[in-house]
């Protein structure tokens, strides 16, 4: 089984003491490529190094987090654009709106926003986005860069029905964390699934972040990692009524197609 894991924090401090080992279990849990979110100023560039010194194993996505949307300035769109050069960065992004917890104002989130698809619809990269309690106006950005964007993800989908739908029909492709597997808020999800077509499901951990709360038994630091990925694709297969090895393979090469790397 061959996992692309989508969204991998890889550059988050709590990695620090044991980044190496952390890559080892995922690749023995089946996961062979990784897409490194870099999500504010201080991360990008270091996810980009991460992949740089792990080529055709791990890229990177360039961009500014809604939460960090205050540090946008003018500085920070240059040394984004500098990152966009390099080949190893595949998407732009992480960049969307949070109006969920709001740490940098709307105004602020909707500027970085736009400013991130300006690149996107210039360098021709997919764009990795996110998207929290901001439907609405998440998608009316988008909409003023219609037809000038190539392929879009909503990462770490977490949504309504309508807003899935609302994706799917402008053609976006969806990611799946292990929010899926939390019964408190993910449980609708296990019904929505069902509606992605493969050719536009990716699959990601978010880690450290989102530690699925079916994996048992759950490890007492409660962080995150790559390799639980093949504990998500195994949930997501059960719902969606399909084999694993299905639900694997389609992903990983909607994955591959996506952000164009090869296999
Ligand atoms: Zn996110």
């Amino acid at each position: 089984m061959d996992l692309i894991d989508i969204g991998a924090n890889l550059t988050h401090d709590s990695f620090d003491h044991d980044r190496d080992a952390v890559m080892q279990r995922a690749r023995d849990a089946g996961v062979v490529q990784m897409v490194v979110t870099g999500a504010s100023r201080e991360h990008s560039p270091q996810a980009l190094k991460l992949a740089q010194s792990h080529p055709g194993e791990l890229f990177a996505t360039a961009g500014v987090h809604p939460h960090h949307a205050s540090e946008y300035t003018t500085e920070c769109d240059a040394e984004m654009r500098a990152l966009h050069q390099h080949p190893e960065v595949v998407a732009v992004g992480e960049c969307g709106l949070d109006y969920f917890r709001d740490f940098s104002p709307r105004p602020a989130q909707r500027r970085a926003f736009e400013m991130q698809l300006q690149i996107a619809a210039e360098t021709n990269k997919p764009v990795f986005l996110h998207q929290r309690d901001a439907h609405a106006d998440f998608m009316s950005v988008m909409r003023g860069f219609d037809g000038r964007l190539g392929p879009a993800v909503v990462h770490c989908f977490t949504g309504s029905r309508d807003e899935l739908f609302d994706y799917l029909d402008q053609d976006w492709h969806v990611g799946i964390t292990g929010w899926l597997c939390d019964e408190r808020r993910g449980q609708h999800l296990r019904e929505l699934v069902r509606n992605i077509p493969a050719n536009r499901l990716m699959i990601e951990t978010d880690a450290p972040y989102l530690l699925p709360r079916t994996v048992k038994p759950a490890p007492s630091h409660r962080r995150n990692e790559p390799m639980y990925l093949a504990h998500i694709v195994e949930e997501l297969a059960r719902d969606r009524g399909e084999e694993v090895a299905v639900t694997a393979a389609n992903s990983t090469a909607t994955a591959r197609a996506f952000f164009g790397l090869s296999g």
